[in-house]
């Protein structure tokens, strides 16, 4: 329970660390955080389809698929049904005014599920939770970016949108909070987290940069997903 906690307060740090890099106008480094949506989405569904699947099945049994599939549909709802406007990294369109406030809820199901994959993959093992939590930092601070730079153009202040990604913190820590005080989350989080981390690698990260031209962002892409395998290889050694 502590381990996870730290580690998902440096998760949560990570939101807003990518936030300041958007209100103080980091250029290079916003750059440099178009390839962690890249990279990010690379280890994360390594971890999602060869750690998560399997050892969701073993806890939840004949209804690991059913909550699976649940957590996928569920940030679809949240992020892309009941919100009118959201996508990963900067905002580069004109948007609604309510579009900041609006894609902020529908994110907080998903970062409260963040945490809740962080603590219910270190009560099956630590090498578990620390793959995850590579995974969720990965992320983390595209997350801040985004949610900073719709605030931003939708015209609240630098304050606000730092604060916005602040909250999405706070909720991944109260994902890690409440899975260990809930025995349901203790079961079932992890075939939830499954789902739900399955659905922002492939279907948020990947299709922000599917379209874009270059060799980078794939390569990017690739080496997240084998970096999984040799960070595995390295925990399994020294565990
Ligand atoms: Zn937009
Ligand atoms: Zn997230």
């Amino acid at each position: 329970m502590a381990s996870a906690l730290w580690y998902a307060r440096v998760a949560a740090l990570g939101n807003v660390v990518g936030a300041l890099a958007v209100t103080r106008r980091a250029a290079r480094e916003l750059a440099l955080i178009e390839h962690f949506v890249a990279f990010g989405a690379g280890f994360m569904l390594a971890v999602a389809i060869v750690e998560l699947l399997p050892e969701a099945f073993v806890r939840s049994g004949a209804a690991a698929p059913g909550f699976v599939l649940a957590g996928y549909l569920a940030v679809h709802l949240t992020q892309h049904t009941l919100t009118p406007h959201f996508h990963f990294g900067e905002e580069t369109h004109a948007v609604n005014r309510l579009a900041g406030p609006s894609a902020l809820i529908g994110l907080l199901l998903h970062t409260f599920f963040d945490g809740v994959a962080i603590a219910s993959a270190f009560l099956v093992r630590p090498t578990l939770g620390m793959l995850v939590f590579v995974a969720i930092f990965l992320h983390k601070l595209p997350e801040g970016v985004t949610i900073a730079s719709l605030y931003l153009a939708v015209g609240r202040s630098g304050r606000q949108a730092v604060g916005a990604a602040a909250l999405l913190g706070v909720a991944t820590l109260l994902g890690v909070v409440v899975t260990n005080r809930l025995g349901f989350l203790v079961w079932h989080g992890l075939a939830l987290a499954a789902g739900v981390t399955i659905y922002v690698a492939a279907s948020n990260l990947v299709p922000e940069f599917q379209g874009k031209r270059g060799w980078r962002l794939p390569a990017a892409f690739f080496a997240g997903a084998l970096l999984f395998f040799l960070t595995r290889l390295a925990l399994n050694r020294v565990s």
